[in-house]
């Protein structure tokens, strides 16, 4: 296969929060693998943005230093290191002052993309906007991208769609959901709006329902006294599987344009019925062992023994439009689950009539849209044992690991932060959330928590390395279904 990089335009991109986990984590090493690639020009700059006092050469250091923590050994080809790092600047600053924005100002250059990464905490965005307009420093097509969380709920989420159009319009907002960065997300609209295969059965009348988990393995760590304030719920449910919700049942768009694109995603979070209580299923893990060392419970880990938060749920989700009507779709997230995995499972209907005997072994098609580990896409079809025997039946993947798919060049697939990044740096929004997909998002998941809140509900116990609760497994069998495992 042949790989086509095509570089993006000369850029400043500032990056407030430059010395903090997630830059060091993925937007450096993200650039880097993209720099390395040649789609970053080599008149790029890339300045490190935060309160440490410190010069260029001692940031530089830091960015190599997260570089070799995080990227494999082979990328780091000593040339290419040194000089991404000679692209790299840095300026003290306080997104709550006066210190360092005038060096900031500075150091922009005419005639370059200009983008603003807020990988700091949300409290601080509106002081950095304000700041980046009161300077001057932003120019008319300037990009500020958003980390999440945007908001806590409708409320907190509207103030700051709000504080953030005082400075920038919405074509310059980019709100970053990582999720949709991911190739194989992309790959869902790819294979549903490309082929012919899907769309015409991608409806109620031969899908019996959607799956769609992400667990993962680890517990809320030192998130703690963040996450408890959260919960599965804000953390991951209204933004990661809402939007993957919201690729697998939205109108096909009349074309791959940011606005097209998010119109029909919108028109989805819309026509989201209420949850009925009975439909949703929370959890609290306990306390375990995982790869023989024992881990805390969920209640020792945010040191609140109160605490009534979730670290896991399951619900069931119906879309009120003539296309899933009938067509249940089941989510479910947790921590300190099983295993770690991503996946969307597309489950259709038996055939209508079976012309095989009952023992033959049939049974229903699935397309599972994986996105970690192993991104990529199977999908189960029936057909014949091989050999003697008689008309015995099986079900067969039909596989499409990136991995296999792409050979070698599958373990350079772009992170999806780097590919979210170029977008920005292009201007392309269709994989960012708009402000009003947020807002949606929230007025349809703020009744739900409050009404747990209301209710001081404690959620159900489960065990470490589990599926979640036993309630989430009945959730399903009393409709006749049941989860996909847990595997990978
Ligand atoms: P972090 O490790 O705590 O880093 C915060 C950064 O902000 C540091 O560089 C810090 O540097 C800087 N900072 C703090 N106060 C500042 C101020 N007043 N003025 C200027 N800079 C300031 O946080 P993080 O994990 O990188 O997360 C950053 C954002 O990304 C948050 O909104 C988070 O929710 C979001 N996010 C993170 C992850 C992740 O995996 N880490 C994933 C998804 C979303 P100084 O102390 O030197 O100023």
């Amino acid at each position: 296969m042949v790989s086509r990089v095509i570089p993006v335009d000369p850029f400043d991109l500032v990056v407030f929060g430059g010395t903090g986990d997630l830059a060091r984590r993925k937007i450096l090493p993200g650039l880097y693998r993209r720099f390395r690639d040649g789609q970053i020009p080599e008149t790029a700059q890339i300045i490190g943005a935060a309160r440490s006092d410190m010069d260029a050469a001692a940031y530089r250091k830091q960015v190599a230093a997260a570089l070799g923590e995080f990227l494999p050994a082979r990328l780091l080809d000593k040339t290419r290191v040194q000089a991404f790092l000679d692209r790299i600047a840095y300026v003290k600053i306080d997104a709550t002052g006066t210190g360092g924005w005038t060096d900031l100002k500075g150091k922009m250059r005419t005639g370059h993309v200009q983008v603003f990464y807020f990988s700091v905490a949300p409290g601080l965005f509106g002081g950095i906007a304000e700041r980046l307009h009161k300077y001057k420093i932003a120019r008319e097509g300037a990009r500020i991208v958003a980390e999440k969380p945007f908001g806590n709920d409708l409320e907190t989420a509207r103030a700051l769609n709000e504080t953030l159009a005082r400075y920038f319009g919405e074509h310059q907002i980019y709100r970053i959901d990582h999720y949709l960065g991911k190739e194989t997300v992309q790959n869902l609209m790819a294979v549903r709006f490309g082929n012919m295969l899907f769309e015409p059965l991608w409806k109620n009348q031969y899908i019996d329902h959607v799956q769609i988990t992400v667990a993962e393995t680890v517990g809320v760590g030192g998130r703690g006294t963040y996450y408890d304030k959260s919960g599965a719920m804000r953390d991951m449910v209204q933004n990661h599987l809402m939007q993957l919700l919201c690729l697998t049942a939205m109108e096909p768009p009349s074309r791959f344009e940011p606005d097209a694109v998010r119109d029909e995603k919108l028109k989805v979070i819309r026509a989201l019925e209420p949850v009925r209580e009975g439909d949703i299923v929370r959890g609290q893990y306990l306390a375990g062992e995982v790869g023989g060392e024992a881990t805390p419970s969920y209640l020792a880990d945010v040191e609140n023994a109160a605490s009534l938060t979730e670290s896991f749920v399951a619900m069931k989700v119906h879309v009120a439009n003539w296309r899933w009507n009938g067509t249940p779709f089941y989510l479910r997230t947790g921590k300190r689950m099983k295993s770690r995995l991503s996946e969307i499972v597309v489950r259709f209907k038996e055939p209508p009539h079976s012309i095989f005997d009952e023992d033959t072994g049939q049974s229903a098609n699935e397309l599972r849209i994986r996105l970690q580990p192993n991104e990529g896409m199977d999908l189960s079809v029936t057909i014949k044992e091989p050999g003697p025997g008689g008309m015995r039946l099986m079900n067969v993947p039909l596989d499409m690991t990136f991995a296999e798919a792409l050979g070698e060049e599958a373990t350079d697939v772009p992170d999806a932060y780097e590919r979210l990044i170029m977008d920005v740096i292009r201007g392309n929004q269709t994989l960012f959330m708009r402000g009003d997909e947020v807002e949606a998002a929230w007025a349809w998941t703020d009744p739900i928590i409050s009404s747990w809140e209301a209710r001081e509900a404690r959620p159900a116990e489960y065990e470490t390395g589990s599926t979640g609760p036993e309630e989430a497994l009945i959730l399903m069998h009393r409709d006749g279904r049941r989860w996909r495992e847990l595997e990978a």
